[in-house]
């Protein structure tokens, strides 16, 4: 059965397998009625009759027979998540206890809800902007604490309201245009282009700071993509494993062991990195295998934001050092570079070109060098992310959607200001900030397109 929007739906909100309790959400104009033929309070009254935000303890009911016992909340529209009627039933965590429910559920009126569907509910029913429906789905992905306070409820209000502030001071510019376009015999007051004008820089002044937030944001949500680089044996692997906190990669004195490029998401301090540990660059000879494995490693060091460069300083630099420094320094990322095994006692590389990095660490990777971890940290914190942000208080954005329409705002008023300072009328440039007001729109939802809505929500997962 296809769900609409004006169905009342239902699924577990709990995730599947065996738990102290599960619950069994339902929403919609019927989701009382619904839940009511299932749940029979053991106060001997009817659902309809509980209290809305009281929990009730109560029977659940399938076929006449008791499947569990539990209890019910009642929130009544529009005051829930949804914004509709909402019952959230909660039983034992059992697995096929909770399949039951739900079953008894369904077969009394109530649809499967979609991945997502509760949550698209309340955006669609305007509890929600779309900045913080997202921000509600990347904390349920949430993998370091930095990404819960990025996506906390004060953090995602601060972000809507932010946006929210623009799109009213770019409609009240538009609001003054055209009652001066409209009425232009009526006493409106004396709108000039220099008015219009200084309410477009404050809009443009709030959307740069919004702007100049997504480095951080990205940082810490989607992470940067990171490189670890260097020639054969030089401990690149035994770094990628301390930084992973297992053994992810295969560590052996057998050079071009990594054919492959392995990829984990990690936190580190603030930030994920999004971390590759690549093949060893050398002259792989006639080894073909080898000779893709490094072919990816080079397209790799590339496209990466950070290159973490590794070298051995108990031996001097030699001729593939040298070709490492070389294809790194025409490569746009970051570098740091990574002088492993000083256990050995011996520093035996002269002269290294410290100018092309943000930083030289020397380290031990073998050793769980705790310390100079810290270090590589707060090297690649200070790098990637503003310190003057709080995350957890300030508005934010982190994915590229935001950040897209914020840009295509920008440009707009841009063009705006820009036609103003050239004398063009104010009836002329209202097309820009009608244009500015649509990129505006689509960044909260107000106005935004079925595919990205579904594409975000598709994201979700049933329940949710
Ligand atoms: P890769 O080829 O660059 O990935 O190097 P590996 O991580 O496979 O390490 C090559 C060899 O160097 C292995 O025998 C490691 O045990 C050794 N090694 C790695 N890191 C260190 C270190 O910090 N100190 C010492 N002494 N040996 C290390």
């Amino acid at each position: 059965m296809t769900v609409n929007h004006f169905s009342t739906i239902a699924a577990v909100a709990t995730p599947p397998g065996k738990g102290g309790v599960a619950v069994i959400r339902i929403s919609g104009t019927e989701a009382v009625n619904v839940a009511g033929r299932v749940f029979f309070p053991q106060s001997g009254k009817v659902l309809c009759e509980i209290r809305p935000r009281t929990q009730v303890f109560g029977n659940i009911i399938y076929n006449g027979e008791i499947i569990d016992d539990g209890l019910a909340t009642v929130f009544s529209a529009p005051h829930s998540y949804t914004g509709e009627n909402v019952v959230e039933i909660s039983c034992h965590g059992g697995i096929l206890v909770t399949a039951t429910v739900l079953e008894a559920v369904l077969s009394s009126g109530a649809v499967p809800a979609d991945a997502g569907e509760f949550t698209r509910r309340a955006f669609i029913n305007g509890k929600l902007s779309l900045t913080s429906a997202e921000a509600i789905g990347n904390l349920i992905e949430a993998q370091s604490r930095e990404q819960i306070r990025l996506n906390s409820i004060k953090s995602r209000n601060a972000l809507s309201e932010n946006i929210a502030h623009i799109s009213d001071t770019l409609t009240s510019v538009l609001g003054d245009i055209y009652a001066r376009i409209d009425y232009p015999d009526e006493e409106l007051g004396d709108y000039t282009e220099e008015d219009a004008r200084r309410v477009l820089c404050d809009a443009k002044e709030n959307i740069s700071a919004l702007l100049k937030t997504y480095g951080t944001g990205k940082a810490i949500s989607e992470g940067i993509e990171t490189v670890i680089c260097g020639k054969p044996n030089v401990g690149k692997s035994t770094l990628y494993n301390l930084l992973v906190g297992k053994d992810a990669a295969i560590v052996t004195d057998i050079k071009g062991t990594t054919r492959d490029i392995l990829t984990e998401k990690l936190p580190l301090g603030r930030v994920m990195l999004r971390l590759s540990d690549t093949a060893g660059v050398r002259d792989s000879g006639e080894d073909v295998i080898e000779k893709i494995g490094i072919d990816r490693s080079l397209e790799k060091i590339r496209t990466s934001e950070l290159i973490l460069a590794v070298f051995d300083i108990s031996n001097p630099l030699d001729k593939e050092d040298e070709k490492i420094l070389k294809v790194i320094h025409e490569c746009g990322g970051a570098k740091l570079a990574i002088l492993n095994k000083v256990d050995t006692g011996k520093r035996s590389i002269k002269n290294f070109p410290k100018e092309m990095f943000l930083d030289v660490i020397e380290l031990s990777a073998k050793e769980d060098d705790r310390s100079a971890v810290l270090k590589l940290s707060s090297v690649i914190d200070k790098h990637f992310t503003n310190e003057n942000i709080v995350t957890g208080e300030d508005a934010v954005i982190s994915s590229a959607r935001q950040n897209a329409s914020l840009k295509e705002a920008l440009e707009y008023i841009n063009s705006a200001i820009g036609g103003i300072d050239i004398g063009i009328s104010l009836d002329a440039v209202s097309s820009d900030i009608e244009r500015a007001v649509g990129a505006v729109s689509r960044l909260s939802g107000k106005s935004v397109s079925e595919e990205v809505v579904a594409d975000i929500f598709s994201r979700f997962c049933v329940g949710k």
